[in-house]
């Protein structure tokens, strides 16, 4: 039975013909994220323009028992935003309003097509920014960035975007509209809003979200930290945090991900380096220049070999553009490579480089490594050149050898990119059976029929009407009468 062609017509009637694509010449834009190895061209685009049309979208889909994804602005990295082939990819590119800044409540509440630093952008004339600032901000949105949780370099201080996110307006996947959460820092009853946070557009679509406004700090300092080897850099990052110096960030760049970030950018880092380290310290002015001084102290003990501290804004900016353009830079030196994206406990960090770099020299692949050191969030990048026979089997291998690393140092599959398509089928890896399932009676009771976002996260089959049906047998909460398969 054709659904698409009805759902299409109906949807330009209630929205206009402009809202809507089914050239499939034009759906072609729309066919992948940024994990451009999985590409499935959708059955429709839709692009709302306001809240009004973003819910009749998903209420049409859900009439007519269409599967629908949303798309923010597709730079994700686990294939989450994937459009499904016989499905609507409701497109929120056109819902760019930031509806208000109230830096007197430190709130703003936006669309969610809007551009993650467009956000500090508009709180800045009142002293304020929006903290969680993933290397994409440039071009992320905010719903995609609530949908992963996303981090970036200043979460380890900051938190991620779980952290600044107060309320939304969620379109659930029965084109029902709820409002979760608010402007107050926390509500009554269960934290739906939290277990929306992060739930990669399975649980619905969010079409405002109200985010917490952090006043702008009084002075910034920012250090570049030369060393010979990540061991050192690895050991200088836990003797900081040891110190119990919080600074809003840690990075690190191994020399793969320098001589890509040298080549792409001309950042001029310290020549002959086995990693880097930008530390960022922001605060009162008397606070960090105390701190600061530990820093470069713990930096010298760990042998750095040479310290920087940016003079000026400039030089800033330079220290922070080799490492923001780190994973497109790495585009110079392979034609090809996977963004992995895993996490551990900090303290793991030395013996983890070590083993991905045996891993990766068992294997012939290349791994470049930029990421939160700070935080324990890994950022490996396989390299790779899909010419030649065999190298994209051997690239996948170490990749998903590195997560295997990440969970067996008690970290996980994830730090910040989500798990999407790409990453659904380790979560058996980590978590049982009966953990899946019992996830699955969350996702449940927003999406009983699993048209929000079907196929991502979880292995399939699993619950919930996704093909070929439920799991067979009772759940173990259902045996103790704690709860009832939808
Ligand atoms: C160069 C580069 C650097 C990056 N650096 C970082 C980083 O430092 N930290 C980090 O966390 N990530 C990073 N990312 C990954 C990516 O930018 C983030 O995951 C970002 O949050 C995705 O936002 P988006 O708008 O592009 O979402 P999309 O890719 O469009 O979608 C991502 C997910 O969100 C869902 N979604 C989108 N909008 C909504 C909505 N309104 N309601 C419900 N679900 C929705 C989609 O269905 C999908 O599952 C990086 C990516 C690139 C390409």
């Amino acid at each position: 039975m054709d659904r698409i062609g009805p759902l299409a017509a109906r949807l330009r009637a209630e929205l206009g013909p402009d809202r809507v694509i089914s050239d499939r010449q034009e759906l072609r834009t729309y066919e992948c994220d940024g994990l451009t190895h999985y590409r499935v061209v959708p059955a429709l685009a839709v692009l709302p323009r306001d809240h009004t049309e973003l819910a009749r979208t998903v209420r049409a889909c859900a009439d007519a028992g269409v599967p629908f994804v949303a798309r923010g602005s597709g730079t994700g990295l686990s294939g989450g935003a994937l459009p499904h082939a016989d499905g609507v990819l409701v497109v929120t590119s056109r819902m760019r309003a930031i509806v208000e800044v109230a830096p007197d409540d430190e709130r703003a509440v936006v669309e969610p097509g809007v551009i993650n630093v467009q956000v500090s952008r508009a709180a800045a004339p009142f002293g304020y920014y929006y903290a969680p600032d993933p290397s994409s901000q440039q071009i992320c949105s905010i719903g995609g960035n609530v949908a992963e949780n996303s981090g970036g370099a200043h979460c380890l201080k900051y938190g991620f975007t779980t952290n600044h996110v107060t309320g939304a307006t969620v379109v659930t996947p029965d084109g029902e509209v709820v409002r979760l959460g608010g402007r107050a820092p926390d509500t009554p009853g269960y934290d739906l809003l939290g277990a929306f946070v992060g739930s990669e557009g399975t649980l619905g679509i969010a079409t405002e979200v109200t985010v917490r406004l952090v006043r702008a700090p009084e002075t910034i300092r920012t250090l570049l930290a030369a060393f010979h080897t990540t061991d050192q850099a690895g050991a200088a990052t836990s003797a900081i945090i040891a110190a119990g110096v919080v600074p809003a960030a840690v990075e690190m760049m191994d020399a793969l991900a320098i001589e890509a970030a040298e080549a792409a950018v001309n950042c001029g880092y310290p020549p002959g380096a086995g990693a880097v380290l930008i530390v960022e310290l922001d605060g009162p002015a008397a606070e960090v220049r105390a701190q600061f001084a530990q820093v470069t102290a713990l930096c010298e003990e760990n042998d750095a070999f040479e310290l920087r501290i940016a003079a000026d804004d400039a030089e800033r900016a330079l220290f922070w553009k080799g490492r923001k353009s780190a994973f497109a830079a790495v585009g110079r030196i392979s034609p090809d490579y996977i963004v992995q994206d895993g996490v551990i406990p900090r303290t793991a960090l030395p013996q983890v480089l070590r083993r991905i770099g045996e891993v990766s020299a068992e294997h012939g692949v290349r791994v470049a490594n930029v990421f939160h050191a700070g935080d324990g969030n890994l950022h490996p990048l396989v390299l790779f050149d899909d010419a030649v026979p065999g190298e994209a089997e051997r690239a996948e291998q170490v990749s998903g050898a590195i997560l295997d690393l990440c969970i067996e140092h008690g970290g996980s599959i994830t730090g910040e990119h989500g798990v999407g398509v790409d990453k659904a089928r380790y979560m058996p890896r980590m978590f049982t059976a009966d953990d899946l399932d019992t996830m699955q009676l969350v996702r449940c009771a927003f999406d009983p029929d699993g048209l929000s976002n079907p196929g991502k996260v979880f292995p399939t089959p699993r619950l919930c009407g996704e093909v070929p049906g439920r799991r067979k047998g009772t759940h173990p909460a259902q045996e103790a009468g704690l709860a009832e398969i939808f």
